[in-house]
Order: C-alpha cells, then sequence, then structure tokens
C-alpha cells in the first residue's frame, strides 16, 4: 500500500474548515471510498501528492492539461503577465486576441463572451436563448452535466449521478419544471417532448459527446436529428464543449461531427488550468447580450488577463500545431487497445467507450449508450478497480460517471505501464 499519511491529516484538517472537505464534490472519493490525495505538484503526465507518490494522471484537470501539466509556455506567459497586474476591471487587447484565435479555430462563433466557468457558460448562453426566443423550457439530457445552475440540476450526470441525488434541495419545483429531460441517444423522445411542447422550448443543450456518465458517444443520426427538430421549431441548439472544446480537434465537437450548433460553451481546456468559460455563437442570437442588447451578464474579473494569457498561449499551440491531436488520439487508440487486451484475457463483461481523447470503461454486459445503462453497470467493481489502479500509479476519476482524458505529455512508456497496471488490478479483483 503506498503511504498516504500526510494526505490523511490534511483530508480530516479540510473537513473542519471545508463542506467534505473538498471544493469540488467528485474529488472527495466519496463514491469509490478512501481518502482524496492531496497534490502538491505535476508535471508532464505525472502528479505528485503530498506523501510523494507518483501517478501517472488520467485526469488532467479533468481536461484542461492536454499538453500536460506545468506546460512550459503556460507557466513562463503567467509569470510574465502577472508581474504587470493580475486585474484592471477595464478591457484589455488581450482579450481582443483571445476572442480572434478562438473565432479561427472555432466554427459558427460570430461574437464571443468570456466567463469564469463553465457552469457560468451554460448558465449564460440558456439565458441568452430564452431571451433571444422569449420562451421558457429547456430541454437537456439525462446524465448530461452543465454546471451547477438551478436548470442543469435535474438529472444531471457528474458528481450528481456519482453521489445518486434525486433532486437537488434549494433548486424550486418552479426552476426543474421548466427544465425538460430524456434519455440520451433517444431521438423519439426529443421528437414526442418537441411536438407537445412546441413553441416552448427555448433551447436543447446537449453534450455533443458525453463525458459527465462516462465517455458516451453520440448515436449516428442522433445529433443531426436534434438540429432538424431545433430548425423545424426556432429552437436554439446549444451545443455544451465544455469538454469537448479544443479536445476533440481544433474547432472541437461540431467541427469533428459535421454539426453546427446556434450556440456552443467552453470551459476546460480553453483557460489552460485557469478559471475561464466561454459562450459564443451566432450574431443574431447573440447580439441581444449586453449591452449590446438587454440579456444581462456580466463579470469582474471575465477575461482576465492572467486566464486570458494562460487560454490564448495554450490554444495558440493547438492552432499552430494540428498534428498534437493527431498524436493524441493515437495515444488512446494505443491505450484502449492494450486495455481491451487485458480485459478480454481478464474474462468479465466490461465495456469500453472511446472518443478521441476521451475513454472510459464500464463494468457492463450491454453496451453503454445513455445514463441508464451507465449507472446498471457493475459500479462497485470500478471502484475496486480505481483503488487498484491507484495502488499500481495510475490516477483514474474516481467515479465511474466520469470520462478519463489524456494528455499529449503521456509517453508511450507511461501507456505501456497503465495496461500493466490495468493487466494486475484486473487480476485483483
Ligand atoms: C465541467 C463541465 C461543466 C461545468 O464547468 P465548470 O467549470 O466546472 O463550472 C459544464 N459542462 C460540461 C460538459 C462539463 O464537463
Amino acid at each position: 500500500m503506498n503511504n498516504i499519511s500526510i494526505s490523511k491529516q490534511l483530508f480530516a484538517r479540510a473537513q473542519e474548515s471545508i463542506p467534505g472537505g473538498v471544493n469540488s464534490p467528485v474529488r472527495a472519493f466519496k463514491s469509490v471510498g478512501g481518502t482524496p490525495l492531496f497534490i502538491r505538484r505535476a508535471k508532464g503526465a505525472h502528479l505528485f501528492d503530498v506523501d510523494d507518490n507518483q501517478y501517472i494522471d488520467y485526469i488532467a484537470s479533468w481536461g484542461p492539461m492536454i499538453l500536460g501539466h506545468a506546460y512550459e509556455p503556460v507557466v513562463k506567459a503567467i509569470q510574465e503577465y502577472a508581474a504587470y497586474s493580475t486585474s484592471y476591471g477595464a478591457p484589455t487587447e488581450l482579450e481582443i486576441k483571445m476572442a480572434e484565435l478562438i473565432r479561427s479555430m472555432v466554427p459558427n462563433v460570430d461574437l464571443i463572451r468570456m466567463v469564469s466557468s463553465g457552469t457560468e457558460a451554460c448558465m449564460s448562453a440558456i439565458r441568452v436563448a430564452r431571451g433571444y426566443t422569449g420562451r421558457n423550457k429547456i430541454l437537456k439530457f439525462e446524465g448530461c452535466y452543465h454546471g451547477h445552475a438551478d436548470s442543469f440540476l435535474v438529472k444531471a450526470g457528474s458528481g450528481v449521478a456519482t453521489f445518486n441525488i434525486q433532486a437537488v434541495p434549494g433548486v424550486t419545483a418552479g426552476v426543474s419544471a421548466d427544465t425538460l429531460t430524456c434519455a440520451y441517444n433517444d431521438l423519439d423522445a426529443v421528437k414526442q417532448l418537441a411536438a407537445a411542447h412546441k413553441g416552448e422550448i427555448a433551447a436543447i443543450i446537449v453534450e455533443p459527446v458525453a463525458g459527465n456518465m462516462g465517455c458516451i458517444l453520440p448515436q449516428p443520426g442522433f445529433l443531426e436529428g436534434i438540429r432538424q427538430i431545433c430548425d423545424e421549431d426556432g429552437i436554439v441548439f446549444i451545443f455544451d464543449e465544455v469538454m469537448t472544446g479544443f479536445r476533440l480537434s481544433q474547432g472541437g465537437a461540431q467541427q469533428t461531427l459535421g454539426i453546427n450548433a446556434d450556440l456552443v460553451t467552453y470551459g476546460k481546456v480553453i483557460g489552460a488550468g485557469m478559471p475561464v468559460g466561454a459562450f459564443g455563437g451566432k450574431k443574431e442570437i447573440m447580439q441581444v447580450v449586453a449591452p449590446l442588447g438587454n440579456v444581462y451578464q456580466a463579470g469582474t474579473l471575465s477575461g482576465n488577463p492572467i486566464a486570458m494569457i494562460a487560454g490564448y498561449t495554450l490554444l495558440s499551440e493547438l492552432r499552430n500545431n494540428p498534428s498534437l491531436y493527431h498524436e493524441l488520439d493515437t495515444k488512446t487508440a494505443y491505450l484502449k487497445d492494450g486495455l481491451q487486451n487485458v480485459l478480454d484475457n481478464w474474462g468479465q463483461p466490461f465495456v469500453i467507450n472511446h472518443f478521441g481523447s476521451m475513454i472510459s470503461i464500464h463494468f457492463s454486459e450491454k453496451p453503454v449508450t445513455d445514463f441508464a445503462s451507465a449507472a446498471a453497470a457493475n459500479n462497485a467493481r470500478f471502484s475496486s478497480f480505481f483503488h487498484a489502479m491507484l495502488q499500481h500509479g495510475v490516477y483514474l476519476p474516481p467515479s465511474a460517471f466520469e470520462s478519463w482524458f489524456l494528455n499529449n505529455a503521456l509517453s508511450y512508456e507511461d501507456l505501456d505501464k497503465t495496461i500493466e497496471a490495468a493487466r494486475q488490478s484486473l487480476a485483483g479483483l
């Protein structure tokens, strides 16, 4: 067993001052059991905890560290800009450069507004869609997570699913009533809801590749069908690309899947590990945003210079070296093949879902295509697997309802070690 005595002490101390000892629920290891590791530092694909254990990292800060931790151009840029002051509350040229860079990478974004988190991006996008259409209802999918704004905490994925919270106290019935839900990949259900609520739905929001119930792929025709429904009934189609943006490709899921969204939200990779989110889209819709229009949305630290230079530096690297995506996808496919092989030899039921540099394992007999099938998997077995992998120096997301994120600092040696760790871990289950 790894010695994690300092993490244990810190976790006990943290719980005296912080709810559950963490500032975001999934970090607490509550669903897999055990003590969350407190991290001291990271470099490339490797995390080091406070007890000096080393791990190969498959969380990558839930996505942002796509080129690895402490990526030197980003660290240097932050250091340089921090010396000029960390915030002004007035516009900077950097914000224009960031917006221009994003527009040069991503389709269908005429105007874009920076915020400080994915939650803010999604809640703002919904307000814009409601303001633009004059309608109240939204439609989301079971197991998709769009941040913790009230409207989205209905059948949400990520921590809400991990902790099996059915109805979130504090979210009013009125708000919940305006959120329609149906199963991911169930186009017929979308059609029925759209028909039953004709002229009432402001927006359909979706994770174009879902990552908050494990990794779940959109089935052929699902997103295309929603696009058509939105066109027919004047519904704003929102791609929540907080995970997929700048990860699946420069242009995110819109580009990779060849489907156009009306509004798009970003987070995670866009800030290189700083608190950044963004929402953007067609001019016709985005021009309702204040001060151009009356849909109010604001932020004291929105477009913060340190956050902007971090994101700008990372996105520039991704834009200038498109082969990075090919490298990353090839590594992920290599990992998938290796895991598939050891799981086949192990002989118990499993499903690997994989898209680009997102991947997850469900201990399931049936294909995992939506929240119900993800929840029906043997998630106790996932917890055992998670802990065994940790003992072998591999840090996976501490929940079966989360995708793993690869970063391009992973070497083939790291991947081979991970595959061998999986073989040993499965043998001990
Ligand atoms: C993480 C996530 C969010 C929320 O972003 P935060 O920065 O945690 O507020 C929203 N949507 C998706 C798809 C996410 O994965």
